[in-house]
């Protein structure tokens, strides 16, 4: 044994999977990983791939079963297939009850609201027809944000509803209303917790969107604002964590209003897109914090080293097919840039398929360089 003999087993092989495998690979730790494809970013990666679908309650025990721990990469896994490897006496990392919870964002804020933790004022409904009956009689106020409460993320099942005729196509399903409030940034935090309770909280990041895409443009590390607002993240972090004793990685969502007030808005128990940058600007990543709290191991440092932004390299609208990086030599020709590309073979219009970052002391020239590099890199076919 060298750091543990514990086999750990990772669902969900995309570009979270693969720098989780990156970060496994100094301690030689032997990762197992189950995605639909061999093809996928994470499985030459990982001593042991799987294909598999996470979906599916009887794979996700068939490959669970021979292992001591799984943990995820991605929300959209078989929730009944971790209860039942947990009732085998798995170690399953997030819980499956706080997964549940995560995945409805109904309960997601109810749970919120129990806690006391400040977020948006909403109503929740078991279908669109609920709510429109509530509109009728007239006890919802327009403009409003309708949300999904299932199967909702990077923008997709969110909707500004200024009248009633903009829920017309909407999904039919359950779903939520929620205050539009007025945002002043967006930001994000990531805090790790062990079984012992011991916590790793790294620094906030902010998030800039791009309204087009309505996916994150780029993130900003450290994010720009008051130490009061960054500890006041970290009291909520901490309560949310420790309240439910929570064990893995959390990375938790927030608005700061224009008025200044701090709300959160989603969490998500994997490592995070928003957490990207601790590979070159923390002392510890996102994805060694994750495998220190699966093992139960004492969090790592988390200071920050230095400056960064990170901008994901999106697939450039009108390329599908074989994707291919263009210009990626006057990136290597700037200072302190790091290209992280995931392996995906097809491009399509605003596909994930890396991310860039930009490490240094002065945000303003990281945010140049930003802007010279992105002139000339894109994902084409
Ligand atoms: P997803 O999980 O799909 O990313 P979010 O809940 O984060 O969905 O919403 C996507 C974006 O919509 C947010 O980043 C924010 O810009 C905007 N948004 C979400 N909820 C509200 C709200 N209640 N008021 C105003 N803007 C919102």
């Amino acid at each position: 044994m060298i750091v543990t003999d514990l086999k750990v087993g990772i669902l969900g092989g995309g570009q979270l999977g693969k720098m989780l495998c990156i970060a496994a690979a100094p301690w030689h730790l032997e990762l197992f990983v189950m995605d639909k494809s061999a093809d996928f970013p994470a499985a030459p990666y990982c001593h042991h791939f799987t294909e598999g679908d996470f979906n599916s309650e009887e794979e996700v025990i068939a490959f669970g079963e021979t292992l001591d721990i799984i943990t995820i990469e991605i929300e959209g896994v078989s929730i009944k297939g971790l209860h039942k490897l947990k009732s085998m006496g798995k170690t399953v990392i997030p819980d499956p009850d706080f997964l549940e919870i995560v995945r409805d964002k109904g309960r997601q804020n109810a749970f919120y609201r129990d806690l006391g933790v400040p977020t948006v004022g909403f109503s929740s409904f078991d279908s669109l027809k609920e709510l429109e009956k509530v509109i009728e009689v007239g006890n919802i106020r327009f403009p409003f944000v309708w949300k999904s409460r299932f199967e909702g993320y990077d923008g997709r099942g969110v909707k500004l509803v200024k009248r009633a005729e903009d829920l017309k196509g909407l999904p039919e399903g359950p779903c939520i209303s929620e205050d539009l409030v007025s945002i002043e940034k967006e930001l994000a935090l990531i805090v790790s917790r062990n079984s012992k309770g011991e916590k790793g909280l790294f620094d906030p990041v902010e998030m800039v969107f791009d309204s087009r895409a309505n996916l994150l443009d780029h993130l900003q590390f450290p994010a720009g604002i008051p130490e009061r607002i960054a500890e006041q993240m970290k009291q909520i972090a901490e309560t949310i964590v420790d309240k439910v004793g929570f064990r893995g990685l959390l990375a938790i969502e927030f608005f700061l209003t224009t008025d200044g007030q701090l709300l959160v808005n989603e969490m998500a128990p994997r490592p995070h897109n928003s957490g990207h940058h601790t590979i070159e600007c923390c002392a510890t990543s996102q994805y060694e914090q994750l495998l220190r709290t699966v093992l139960d191991l004492p969090p790592g440092d988390t200071a920050a080293s230095r400056k960064g932004i990170m901008y994901n390299l999106l697939g450039s609208p009108g390329y599908t097919g074989p994707a291919r990086l263009k210009g990626v030599e006057q990136l290597f020709a700037t200072e302190d840039a790091h290209l992280h590309w995931y392996g995906k073979k097809q491009t399509r219009p605003f596909r994930k398929m890396g991310h860039i970052l930009l490490a240094g002391s002065d945000m303003g020239v990281l945010r140049e360089r930003m802007e010279r590099l992105r002139e000339g890199l894109r994902v084409v076919v």
